[in-house]
């Protein structure tokens, strides 16, 4: 058992309830953490952090590396406790968690110090040319992370990876649905090494949550909207840096130009990876008028060969005979069928899927294609989350961008074309965070760029040198290099200093305003 676990107090509840999506089956019984516990775990991690802050980058990356190495000696059990939880195919534990978070691990590890380095400033004004100046980054001490249930070594071990190496320390809140794999998380830093309760997790539901928002020093959330709110307005009681990812209606543009196939796949994979339930889903698909038909029947087409089932206990089994997992949370079905239901209603056509499975245990849902979507339905405007491709035609390019950016979401988004000027003018004027040309949802894994929302879909990024510098407070420092006695505009104020500064503005300003006017 976990570290932070092992550390509650004995009258503590033992009442969270992991399940098995795919079967049903209880998985495991865990306590929920209160109030008093977050905050101890927070104090034990404000000493923890002591000892870490100091570290160099070099001694950090190591611990880090160590980690990613620990899970690549340990593949089958890391993606054993992913599957057990999330009910998604194994192959997709694997490419879309393992690899990105070893990858991820990786990187900060082998560039925080240049990220976080400190950048030196030669004040431009001529008043101040006696001093020097930089910025330093600096760990705000206790990163509380609260995470969702889509991704559970993707939301907690890759997030903590950036908090970890600019000098904090960590606890985690993650998803009641889907702890298991953050206390892996814990457990594998404490068999590296890593300084004790420098990385803890506290099991529990939306209580535990505000508790650590409370208490750590940052909150790096993501998670719904709603969610997101409540605890930017707890963050800002006590004026506390947040950052918040939240969630997606991604719309899909396909122009008759593009590559029809290549489309078709994407749109496929795009809307039904992880059962749809991923924040750059696929969740709009826009087909230009004259191509929607043929686009419709290669999607359809595709669709129907989706292989669904369970696959939680293939490590010794041929990989890969899953194309579609179960759903993840139980909630997200009702939402799925609401949103069918009124698209039905309003004279959308189910052409494939539709429903829950019935003949499988757990909680499956058939992959689902609609046609004849519009944006007076829930299913083009709220998100779905689910395995569902709503498509809806569009004539001219004006119209494709007005109906992708008819939305209170501003997460990803992808353009189809062949025409490269098109795609980069459509990717400038879409709001959104991240644009996709001929491809989707890959931005999440180019690390090299910043992740992030824009509108509804949140606040601040993951990745490159935002995604690490966001877990730092920044110093200005500036240092007199000459050390006068006494500054021309310290006391006393005197006729003489006057003097002095009504030249220096005007060498400064009007000469360069006579260069400025000869040119
Ligand atoms: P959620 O908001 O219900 O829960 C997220 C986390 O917040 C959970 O750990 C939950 O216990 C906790 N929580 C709930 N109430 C809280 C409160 N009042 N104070 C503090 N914590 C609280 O979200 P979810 O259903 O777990 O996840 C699905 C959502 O996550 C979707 O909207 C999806 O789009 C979004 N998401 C976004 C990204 C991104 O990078 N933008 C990535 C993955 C998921």
């Amino acid at each position: 058992m976990a570290t932070s676990l092992s550390e509650r107090s004995p009258d503590s509840q033992s009442n969270l309830v992991v399940l098995n999506p795919a079967t049903g089956e209880i998985v495991k019984t865990l306590p929920v953490c209160s109030r008093d516990e977050v905050l101890a775990a927070v104090e034990r991690a404000r000493k923890a952090q002591q000892e870490w802050g100091a570290k160099s980058f070099g001694e950090r990356g190591r611990i880090l590396l160590s980690v990613r190495d620990w899970m690549l000696d340990h593949r089958e059990e890391v993606l054993d406790t992913i599957v057990s939880e999330t009910g998604k195919p194994r192959i997709e534990a694997l490419s879309t968690e393992l690899i990105y978070c070893a990858d991820l691990l990786t990187y900060y590890a082998g560039n925080a110090a240049r990220f976080l380095r400190d950048q030196k400033r030669s004040p431009h004004l001529l008043l101040l040319k006696s001093k020097r100046a930089w910025i330093s980054y600096v760990p705000y001490g206790v990163v509380g992370i609260i995470s969702p249930w889509n991704f559970p070594l993707n939301m907690t071990l890759g997030d903590s990876a950036p908090a970890l190496m600019a000098g904090n320390a960590v606890v985690i809140k993650p998803s009641e649905i889907t702890p298991l794999t953050a206390l892996l998380v814990e457990r594998i830093y404490r068999e590296v090494g890593a300084p004790e309760h420098l990385l803890q997790v506290m099991t529990g539901f939306g209580e535990t949550g505000e508790a650590l928002a409370d208490a750590a020093d940052m909150i790096a959330f993501t998670g719904s909207i709603a969610t997101g709110r409540k605890i930017a307005e707890r963050a800002a009681r006590s004026l506390k840096p947040v950052s918040l990812e939240l969630g997606g209606k991604d719309p899909m543009v396909v122009f008759a130009d593009a590559d029809l196939e290549r489309a078709a796949n994407a749109a496929v994979w795009g809307a039904m990876l992880n059962s749809g339930q991923v924040c750059q889903a696929v969740e709009r698909v826009y087909v230009e008028d004259s191509i929607a038909d043929r686009f419709t029947e290669m999607v359809v087409e595709r669709v129907r060969k989706l292989r669904q089932g369970r696959e939680d206990r293939l490590s010794s089994s041929p990989p890969a005979t899953v194309d579609i997992g179960s759903m993840t949370s139980p909630r997200q079905i009702e939402i799925i069928e609401r949103h069918l239901e009124d698209a039905r209603q309003r004279g959308a056509r189910v052409l494939v899927g539709g429903h829950r499975r019935a003949d499988l245990p757990g909680i499956f849902f058939e992959p689902t294609v609609v046609t004849g979507a519009d944006h007076s339905m829930s299913l083009m405007t709220e998100e779905t989350f689910g395995p569902v491709i709503p498509i809806m035609r569009f004539r001219t390019e004006d119209e494709a961008l007005a109906f992708a950016n008819e939305t209170r979401y501003g997460l990803s988004s992808s353009v189809w074309t062949r025409d490269r000027k098109r795609a980069r003018r459509f990717a400038r004027r879409i709001q959104a965070g991240n644009v996709c040309i001929n491809d989707v949802i890959i931005s999440y894994a180019v690390s090299d760029v910043p992740f992030g929302g824009v509108r509804d879909s949140g606040i601040g990024h993951r990745h490159a040198e935002k995604g690490i510098q966001k877990f730092c407070q920044i110093h200005s420092v500036v240092e007199e290099r000459i050390g006068l006695k006494r500054e021309p505009i310290w006391y006393p104020y005197s006729e003489t200093s006057q003097r002095f500064l009504t030249r220096a503005m005007n060498f400064t300003f009007r000469r360069g305003w006579r260069r400025l006017t000869k040119e």
